[in-house]
């Protein structure tokens, strides 16, 4: 029980789309975001690259700048060198002449320091150098080894030097008069103007960096993004190559490059925004993020989708597997018309449902209806009972009515099982044409019983019905050729009078039905008079002990007369009880319980003594007279009854072939083999065994052929419906027919007019025994009947032995 609800617990709380789409997102983002990172360091990379590139590019671009000013300088340079009037001032050796000419050239084409020399390369004059923290002498000398280093390297255009940490271009020129008859050396400083100039030209910042010797780097010139201040101490501390540099968050690459340079050292320093040069890719990237972003929720709802259409049905099949767990396997299943895995799965879940239903239905079936008339049967009654009772108000009677086939038994034992089941199948239709009230409840509670259940039916609605059923009855039934008289005792037990639950009621119903039965009526209402088990019943058997000793009871008897002539033959004692209250108490009221609670042996042996007191009278009255005697089970099963009967007919002297002993196939069938074994000693002993009731048990002939019997009691219901019913007529010959081939004789009891009389003797029947003959009457009117009967004859049989008809 536990596992079963903690498995219905599992199965609520794992959800598989939510699951599954969950993980499948999970991975997409997974995979989104390492797409997003090598996009990003491939963005990164590229632009790096490209900026490295910008940078060299960058670089080639300064030093064309850097030759071009020197080709400017170098043009004006050769201007001056070939000017007539400075060739000649220099050929005179006018310093004056010579120095103004230098000034007055250098400041047109914008060299800041203009300077001559002798043929050897000695410093001749020069213009001065504004603002600087060198001496003259240290210019000087500056010059001297600037110009030695151009005259000995003819093919370079141009030469940097530092004057001060600022980086100037110089150029040297011959002046010829044709040889050379001096040098003109002239210089550019690489200052903002031209770092102005790059930055405009290239969109590239750039600082230049310069050093004397001993002395720490420092900015000298900058544009753009290297012009605070605070910025050049980490721009002048850059190795050489490309490195990156952060200032402000913003993360540029910087080109570090040396120029070739005299007296320290002079680096240029490239710089290019990364995040500037990476923006349009970050817009991209965002782009990216956003189209990503939607495709995912677009994916997770279409998989969600996906996935429901999948689950849908899955949980459908979970819920019908929890129906089918709670046993309830009506509810046809859906997704059963998909055409996929999942179709399959349901339609696969759907065949094993509806088997089970199926099955149910079956079982169901089987357990609560009858096969044979596909009537509800003794289960179903009494479920249906149960919940008709529950809680029901006694102002509203109820009825059950329960009805039993007469001599079923042996329609089936005569005329075979499978005539049997038709006549149930028959009786069954004619039951249900009956039974229409609304809510009425028609089953089969046993063999050729049936039980009806009528609510709001009283004791008057419920005898109407059971005279209805009983004229349903009354049309004989004709099945294959056969004529078969159906007909039935029937017991009513009204709820609450009778009984107040559903077992006492049926159980009620059927003592009714049993006594109904025995009295040959059609329906009796059920009394406690009828109820073995009742109160009334319990202070009768009180009574009955007592009966004996205040001697209340009677020895009655009833003829049995030759068939053929007539004549008395035998007699059969019955037993009265004259109750000092209740006055003749008939035997069916009593002898059932005096069976059950055994004191029928007392009565019995009651019985036999006052035969044997009565025994002379009764010869005298009629010589030879044979008296029948009726033994119940108790009686057969005592273990003294054998010696007991010897011990009585050695007393009294009476031969045991004169004495019958009457005993139903019921109480033989109680305990065969012991029955058997003391029907065998009784018959040793010489006493006429008669089979009682002959076709109201389940014995057969067969069977009693083993017994030392010599007489065969057709039952009475059998001889007088002989007439009305044919099947009756059928059993009563056949039976006949069958004794007398084993040798037996055959007594018909209910012989109740002169027709069944002779019928009987046609049939061949030996002896007879009914109302129409005699009714049981007190021993003391046996002589005076037999002297009548003697004088009168039969009504039937006279004793002349001619037949009137
Ligand atoms: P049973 O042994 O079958 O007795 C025959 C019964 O059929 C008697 O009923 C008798 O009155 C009745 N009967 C005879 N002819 C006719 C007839 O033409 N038409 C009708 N309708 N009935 C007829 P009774 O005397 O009421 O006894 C009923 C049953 O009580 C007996 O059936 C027997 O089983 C039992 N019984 C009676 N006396 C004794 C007895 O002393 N000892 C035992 N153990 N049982 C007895
Ligand atoms: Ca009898
Ligand atoms: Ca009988």
């Amino acid at each position: 029980m536990n596992a079963r609800a903690d498995g219905r617990h599992g199965w609520r709380h794992t959800r598989l789309a939510p699951r599954i789409v969950g993980i499948s997102v999970v991975l997409l983002l997974l995979v989104q975001a390492v797409v997003f990172a090598i996009v990003r360091v491939g963005i990164e990379r590229q632009a790096q690259a490209v900026i490295a590139k910008e940078l060299a590019t960058g670089e080639r671009v300064w030093r064309r700048l850097l030759d071009q000013n020197a080709a400017r300088l170098r043009q004006g340079a050769q201007l001056l060198a070939s000017d007539y009037g400075f060739r000649t001032a220099v050929a005179s050796a006018d310093r004056e002449t010579v120095l103004s000419a230098l000034e007055n050239h250098g400041e047109r084409i914008g060299s800041v320091l203009t300077a001559f020399l002798d043929a050897e390369g000695r410093l001749v004059t020069r213009t001065d150098l504004p603002a600087t923290a060198l001496s003259p002498q240290q210019v000087d000398d500056r010059l001297q080894a600037v110009a030695r280093s151009l005259a000995e390297q003819p093919q370079r255009p141009s030469v940097l030097a530092l004057l001060d940490r600022v980086p100037y271009q110089f150029v040297l020129v011959p002046v010829r008069a044709p040889l050379v008859i001096g040098w003109v050396l002239m210089s550019f400083p690489i200052d903002q103007a031209l770092a102005d100039d790059m930055d405009q030209l290239f969109a590239v910042p750039l600082a230049v960096v310069g050093h004397g010797p001993g002395q720490e780097p420092a900015v000298v010139v900058s544009t753009g993004v290297a012009r605070p201040p605070q910025r050049h101490a980490a721009i002048a501390a850059l190795p050489l190559g490309v490195s990156p540099l952060t200032f402000d968050g913003e993360r540029y690459l910087a080109r570090a490059f040396a120029l070739d340079t005299l007296h320290g050292e002079a680096t240029t320093v490239l710089l290019r925004s990364v995040d500037e040069a990476m923006a349009p890719f970050w817009q991209l990237q965002w782009l990216l993020l956003v189209v990503a972003a939607l495709g995912v929720a677009l994916f997770a709802a279409i998989n969600w989708a996906a996935m429901r259409r999948v689950t849908r049905p899955l949980r459908a099949l979970t819920r019908a597997a929890q129906a089918l767990e709670r046993g309830e396997a009506a509810v046809a299943l859906e997704g059963a018309d998909r055409g996929d895995e999942v179709g399959a799965l349901a339609r696969g879940f759907e065949t094993m449902r509806s088997s089970l239903a199926r099955q149910q239905a079956d079982i169901q079936r089987l357990a609560f209806e009858d096969p044979l008339t596909g009537l509800p049967n003794r289960a179903r009654l009494r479920l249906a009972l149960l919940q008709v009772l529950d809680g029901r108000s006694p102002s509203h009677p109820l009825t059950v009515l329960t009805l039993n086939l007469d001599r079923f038994k042996h329609i089936n034992h005569v005329l075979g099982y499978a005539f049997g089941d038709t006549v149930l199948r028959a009786a069954a239709q004619r039951l249900r044409d009956v039974v229409d009230a609304p809510g009425a409840l028609l089953a089969r509670v046993g063999g050729d019983e049936f039980c009806v259940l009528v609510p709001g039916a009283d004791a008057d609605a419920a005898m109407a019905l059971a005279e209805r059923l009983a004229a349903a009855f009354q049309a004989p039934l004709v099945l294959d050729e056969q004529t078969v008289d159906l007909s039935a005792g029937m017991g009513v037990a009204v709820w609450p009078d009778d009984g107040a639950d559903a077992d006492t009621l049926l159980g009620r119903a059927e003592i009714a039905m049993r006594a109904a039965k025995a009295r040959a009526e059609h329906c009796l209402r059920y009394d406690a008079a009828l109820d073995a088990g009742s109160a009334q019943t319990l202070s009768l058997l009180s009574d009955l002990r007592q009966a004996v000793d205040r001697h209340e009871l009677r020895l009655y008897l009833q003829p049995k007369i030759d068939v053929r002539t007539g004549a008395v033959v035998a007699a059969e004692a019955l037993v009265r009880w004259h109750h000092p209250r209740r006055g003749l108490v008939p035997p069916m009221q009593f002898i059932p319980f005096a069976e059950q609670t055994g004191f029928v042996r007392a009565l019995t042996r009651w019985m036999v003594e006052e035969t044997a007191r009565q025994w002379p009278g009764l010869q005298a009255a009629s010589p030879g007279l044979r008296v029948a005697i009726n033994l119940s089970t108790r009686d057969l099963m005592a273990p003294d009854l054998v010696e007991w009967l010897e011990a009585w007919q050695r007393r009294h002297g009476i031969g045991p072939a004169a004495v019958g002993l009457e005993i139903t196939e019921s109480a033989i069938m109680d305990d065969p083999q012991r029955a058997e074994a003391t029907l065998n000693r009784l018959a040793a002993m010489g006493f006429r065994l008669s089979i009682d009731d002959f076709g109201t048990g389940y014995s057969s002939l067969a069977y009693l052929k083993r017994l030392p019997v010599q007489e065969l009691k057709i039952d009475r219901s059998f001889v007088m419906g002989m007439e009305r019913a044919a099947d009756d007529a059928v059993i009563v010959r056949s039976t006949i027919d069958l004794a007398h081939n084993l040798g037996l004789s055959v007594v018909a009891e209910g012989v109740e007019n002169a027709a069944i009389l002779v019928a009987l003797r046609d049939l061949g029947c030996d002896e007879a025994q009914g109302y129409h003959i005699a009714r049981p009457m007190p021993v003391d009117d046996w002589a005076a009947w037999c002297r009548t009967w003697r004088s009168t004859g039969s009504p039937a049989a006279p004793p002349s032995g001619t037949v009137a008809a």
